[in-house]
C-alpha cells in the first residue's frame, strides 16, 4: 500500500477539519486525487525537487506532488484551519513535507528550500498574478525557480501565453515570455473545483530560460512596456512621449514604426527599444 492510501478522501478531511470554502481566501478546492496527480505531472520530473507549493488547502495538489516523486515539498498557507490535514500529510510522507503557516506575499521560503526548486499553486486569482510578477522579475537571473506549474482563470492564463496582435497582449505577456517559456498544459472547467468558481481555469507552465530571449535592461524594458500598455489604444509615438523627448527617431531606430500600437509590437521590439533608450 502506497502512503497516499493510507490518508482519506479529501470530502473525508473538509468534513473532518471543518474546511468550509472561504471566499475571503478565494478558497476554490481540487479534490480529485487523480486531478490533482496529473497537475503535478504537468511540473516536470520532480523526483530530483524541492517544490513550493503555495496555498496548499486540504492538500489534493500536495498529494499529487508528492505521489509523483517530489523529494521535498514546502508549503505555504495562510489559514490555519489546513495545518491538522496538511500534518497528516506529512506523516504519510515522513520528512518529505514542510508546511508553514502564514501569507504568501510576506514569506521568503528561499532558506527553507534547496536547489534544483520547482514551483506548483492554485492560489486566488489577485496573489497567484503577483506572485507571477515577482517570480519574473527578481533582481537576478536565472530565479530561484526551474519551473511555474499554477492554475489561473482562463482569462489571466490567456494573457499570460499571448501573442502580439492579440487583445490579452500585454505586460503579463512580455514578463512571462521575455526569459520563459509559457504555455497552457490543461484546461478546467468550474465544475472540478469545490466550490466552482465562476470562470473556468487553466494551468499555465513556465520554464526559466537561462538568459533571456533578447538583451535589455530589466528596469527600462519594464518602464516601456508600462507606459506602451497604460495607453495601449494610443500610437506609440503618443503614448510614450513621457519616455523620452525624441521618442520617435528612438522607434524608428529600433525598428518600431512610430504610428504602431503598443499590441502590435513583439517582444524583440520592445526589448531593442529598451536598448536603444538605455544606450543615452
Ligand atoms: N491547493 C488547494 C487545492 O488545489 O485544492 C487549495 C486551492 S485554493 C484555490 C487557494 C488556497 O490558497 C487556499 O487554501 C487559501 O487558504 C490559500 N491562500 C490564499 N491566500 C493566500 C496567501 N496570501 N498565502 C498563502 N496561502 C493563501
Amino acid at each position: 500500500m502506497s502512503a497516499i492510501d493510507t490518508l482519506p478522501p479529501l470530502r473525508d478531511v473538509i468534513a473532518t477539519h471543518g474546511l468550509s470554502a472561504r471566499k475571503s481566501l478565494g478558497q476554490n478546492f481540487l479534490l480529485d486525487l487523480n486531478l490533482t496527480a496529473k497537475i503535478a505531472r504537468q511540473a516536470g520530473d520532480l523526483t530530483a525537487c524541492d517544490v513550493l507549493e503555495i496555498g496548499p488547502g486540504p492538500g489534493g495538489l500536495t498529494r499529487g506532488l508528492l505521489s509523483e516523486g517530489a523529494r521535498h515539498v514546502l508549503c505555504i498557507e495562510k489559514d490555519s484551519r489546513c495545518l491538522p490535514a496538511l500534518a497528516e500529510i506529512a506523516d504519510a510522507y515522513p520528512g518529505r513535507l514542510t508546511v508553514i503557516e502564514g501569507d504568501a506575499l510576506e514569506i521568503d521560503p528561499l532558506e527553507h528550500l534547496t536547489p534544483p526548486i520547482r514551483v506548483a499553486a492554485n492560489l486566488p486569482y489577485n496573489v497567484g498574478t503577483e506572485l507571477l510578477v515577482r517570480w519574473l522579475t527578481p533582481p537576478d537571473w536565472p530565479p530561484f525557480w526551474q519551473s511555474l506549474t499554477l492554475m489561473f482563470q482562463r482569462e489571466v492564463a490567456e494573457r499570460i501565453v499571448a501573442e502580439p496582435g492579440s487583445k490579452t497582449y500585454g505586460r503579463l505577456a512580455i514578463l512571462a515570455q521575455w526569459r520563459a517559456d509559457a504555455r497552457i498544459v490543461m484546461q478546467l472547467p468550474p465544475g472540478a473545483f469545490t466550490p466552482p468558481p465562476k470562470v473556468s481555469s487553466s494551468v499555465v507552465h513556465l520554464t526559466a530560460l537561462p538568459e533571456p530571449r533578447f538583451p535589455a535592461d530589466p528596469a527600462v524594458l519594464s518602464r516601456v512596456v508600462a507606459a506602451a500598455f497604460n495607453q495601449r489604444r494610443k500610437m506609440l509615438r503618443a503614448s510614450l512621449k513621457g519616455v523620452a523627448p525624441d521618442i520617435e527617431d528612438r522607434l524608428i531606430a529600433a525598428g518600431i514604426k512610430p504610428t504602431d500600437r503598443a499590441e502590435q509590437v513583439p517582444l524583440e521590439g520592445f526589448c531593442a527599444l529598451a536598448r536603444e533608450l538605455a544606450a543615452t
